[in-house]
């Protein structure tokens, strides 16, 4: 278990008062600012947090329908049951469901699937699951038979993006929330720097996007700690999946996470202020931004004539499964430059928007 990392136990206070009531004796000390805390006032400092972030933002209105997307991981998990406690609370007059994807991952995505069911009856939130099978035709079992364990994760992220809005369009909601956290957010900021991705800086750190496509995406989250999630998740004995994706590439966190856990125990703050930076970039009015349009083929939002579900599809189908992956020759007189680049797997890969890894959650 990772020291002080996400999956680590929350660390306990050791015998003073809580420093918000004091009156109960502290059991954690809170991650984000290193106060002890007691239980207690964690929950309402936590619950707090997020519902001023939906308040300060307009995240939602009265009367929408509103799909969780809800992988059964620790994120989409407390997700789910803080939405659903703040909407009672507070009076939101949301029209809660959770939404989840079926990747078709014998062994993993069938297990988390049950949590999901199970929280389903908890919450008293209902269910739609949309599947790969039902939406292109393949199942991840069948693409990795395929194509290996290479690239898997391209596949899976741009298809996974998509089935969350065709799921939600499905069931009539307004907006969809994911669990994307703080770190998440943080470290989307740092690659997008690193890769000099102009477009993708400007918009990853807001807190709602997509109001220009099918369905709004907000993220309740934006503020809230990773391992902050985790302590929630533990105290409240709240049900979930851990287990890491059966075709998870090894090292998944990468540079970028590392290194923002590295500055998070040097001083908590840096995340937040991360984002702030990231907030505060300002993209000149000459820069040329990518037009979105939709795809030829599905109809679904791309700023290229067919969108990346349809082009990496096609290489499956067709038997050329690289073809989707930028290093073959153009397909049915697609401009090959403008495919190639749409295909390149860092292009396709580590948005914020097509998390890569299902125990990263959605
Ligand atoms: Fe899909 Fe994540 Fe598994 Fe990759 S690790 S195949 S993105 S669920």
């Amino acid at each position: 278990m990772e020291e002080g990392g996400a999956t680590a136990k929350p660390r306990r206070a050791t015998g003073r008062l809580c420093s918000t009531c004091n009156q109960r004796k502290a059991a954690l000390k809170r991650p984000k600012t290193l106060e002890q805390i007691c239980r207690e006032c964690f929950y309402s400092v936590f619950e707090d947090e997020i519902h001023n972030v939906i308040m300060d933002n307009n995240l939602f209105k009265p009367g929408e329908r509103v799909a969780v997307a809800a992988s059964g991981g620790k994120d989409s998990t407390v997700l789910a049951y803080v939405m659903s406690e703040l909407n009672r609370r507070h009076n939101y007059g949301l029209d809660l469901f959770l939404l989840s994807v079926d990747e078709g991952i014998t062994g993993y995505r069938d297990d988390s699937l049950e949590t999901v069911k199970r929280n389903e009856i908890e919450y008293g939130l209902p269910l739609k699951v949309v599947s790969y099978k039902d939406l292109y035709g393949w199942t991840m079992d069948e693409i990795v038979k395929t194509i290996g364990l290479k690239n898997n994760c391209t596949f899976c992220g741009v298809f996974r993006r998509q089935a969350l809005d065709r799921g939600a369009a499905l069931m009539k909601a307004d907006k969809l929330v994911t669990g994307h956290n703080a770190d998440d957010i943080a470290e989307t900021v740092l690659l997008n720097i690193l890769r000099g991705d102009i477009a993708r800086l400007s918009r990853c750190t807001f807190i709602t996007t997509g109001e220009d496509g099918p369905i709004p995406r907000c993220k309740p989250f934006k503020y809230t700690y990773e391992k902050e999630i985790v302590m929630y998740a533990y105290f409240k004995k709240l049900d979930y999946f851990s287990t890491e994706c059966i075709y998870s590439p090894n090292a998944y966190r990468g540079f970028a996470r590392e290194f923002i856990k590295d500055l998070e125990r040097m001083r908590p703050r840096a995340i937040l202020d991360i984002i702030r930076s990231g907030e505060n970039f300002r993209t000149a009015t000459s820069t040329k931004m990518p037009e979105q349009g939709t795809c030829e083929r599905c109809g679904y939002i791309s700023s290229q004539k067919l969108c990346k579900a349809c082009l990496l599809l096609e290489g499956l189908n067709r038997g050329l499964p690289k073809l989707g992956i930028g290093r073959a020759r153009g397909t049915n007189g697609l401009n090959k430059r403008v495919e190639q680049r749409n295909l390149r797997p860092e292009r396709t890969g580590s948005s914020i928007e097509s998390k890569q890894c299902g125990t990263l959650d959605f």
